[in-house]
């Protein structure tokens, strides 16, 4: 029978980010697999996700990670290239937090976070959100936040390629199958069972399956991870209105729009009433026509004229209790480390989280930024961690 040190389950940005760190650690010799079901990731968060990278989180460690997203894919040639050089088209048009009346008290209290760990972003008056975007109506805004630098979007399918590649040539093996089933002994994870009907011994075990992340904790026999798979659908659409200097700008509705390309993407959660636990991909174009278009049209007189081009629907892995991330040693079955949770914004930290797991596979500890914040057993200590700036 095979046997690994590290076993991955799930192979997308997670995956294949603490795949690479472990592998490019000259501290940790053992060997490593990832499993991957579907090495195409059409059904991954990571590949149908819209790409964002900020700083305006209201967790310090949130926006440490993203600082170390930004800088990871500035710098992406001396930690991933193989051959030809990558990219992953970074697009460095910053992130615009719109803020109501209502909503300013949330800002400002999240911008001095954001401030005390040195994030680049700037508070901007109704005047200088006219001046600097004229495209923009502002009468009911008060202020917003502004992502200046190391904020905007790059392509999520990009990354997670550069990552895999550089992984495999690093000597990671990645296989194409589906972990059915976990074996236990007691409180020790010994091996996975695949649909294919392999069983494959490991050491330490992974849960870096996004949506599917509650699954593969229940097969490993551990029933609480709080993790729900929550729909959510981007809409590609036409405006022949150049809107110069567009940023990511989220609405104080929660509604979201950035360029992509000549066209813009745009998106909202849905109220917590209406945000069922869902694995389906079936769009509600009725969301676009409903409750996108008009709040867009009203924030941006221009996309009055807008037409609908394309649309697709992915999952977040959504955090029902407090919105974070789960990253870990589970504290009893402690050969089984989550990866989990990251609802809206699990792109921006693949790096960092890969660093980070691979830091307590090797050291058993974390080395550069401490996660134990986002540890497991803050469920059950009822010490919730609560990120509030959640799109
Ligand atoms: C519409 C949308 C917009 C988003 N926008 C942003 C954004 O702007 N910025 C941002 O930072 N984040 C964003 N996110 C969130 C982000 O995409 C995710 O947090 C992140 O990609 C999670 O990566 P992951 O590797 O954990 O999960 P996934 O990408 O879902 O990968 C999990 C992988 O595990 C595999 N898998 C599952 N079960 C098994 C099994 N049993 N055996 C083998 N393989 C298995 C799957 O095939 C999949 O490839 C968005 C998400 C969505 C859905």
């Amino acid at each position: 029978m095979t046997t690994y040190d590290v076993i991955i389950i799930g192979g997308a940005v997670m995956g294949s980010s603490t795949a690479y760190f472990l592998s490019s650690n000259s501290d940790f010799n053992g060997k490593i697999l990832v499993i991957e079901k579907d090495p195409t990731y059409a059904q991954s968060s990571t590949c149908l996700s819209a790409g964002g990278i900020r700083q305006q989180f209201s967790n310090i460690e949130n926006i440490q990670l993203s600082q170390f997203g930004a800088s990871f894919i500035k710098n992406i040639n001396s930690y991933l290239q193989v051959d030809e050089p990558v990219s992953v088209d970074f697009r460095e048009n910053g992130y615009l937090f719109l803020a109501t009346e209502n909503g300013m008290s949330v800002l400002m209290k999240n911008h001095e976070t954001q401030l005390s760990v040195g994030a680049n972003v700037q508070i901007l008056d109704q005047a200088q959100l006219k001046e600097r975007f004229n495209w923009l109506n502002v009468d009911d805004i008060v202020a917003g936040s502004f992502g200046f630098k190391d904020s905007g979007w790059f392509d999520p399918h990009c990354l997670t390629m550069a990552l895999k590649n550089k992984a495999k040539n690093l000597k990671v093996t990645y296989l194409k199958d589906q972990v059915v089933g976990i074996q236990r002994t007691n409180n020790k994870i010994v091996s996975v069972k695949l649909s294919s009907g392999d069983v494959i011994n490991g050491g330490i075990f992974i849960n870096a399956t996004g949506a599917k992340a509650s699954h593969t904790a229940d097969m490993a026999g551990i029933k609480d991870l709080p993790v729900n798979s929550r729909k959510r659908f981007v809409f590609l659409f036409k405006c022949m209105t150049l809107l110069p200097n567009c940023p990511l700008v989220v609405d104080p509705s929660g509604a979201y729009f950035r360029p992509e390309g000549l066209n813009y993407i745009c998106g909202k959660s849905p109220d917590k009433a209406n945000d069922p636990d869902c694995e389906d991909f079936f769009m509600d174009y009725s969301v676009f026509e409903e409750e996108l278009w008009p709040v867009l049209a009203q924030r941006v007189p221009a996309f009055d004229a807008i037409k609908r081009i394309s649309s697709w629907a992915g999952h977040y892995a959504y955090n029902v209790s407090d919105q974070n991330a789960i990253i870990g040693r589970h504290p009893s079955v402690n050969n089984f480390i989550f990866a989990n949770g990251f609802s809206g914004h699990g792109l921006q930290q693949g790096p960092g989280v890969g660093r980070a797991v691979s830091e307590l596979v090797t050291y058993g500890h974390y080395k550069t930024l401490d996660l134990s914040c986002f540890a497991f057993e803050r469920f059950a200590a009822n010490k919730l961690y609560k990120e509030l700036n959640v799109v």
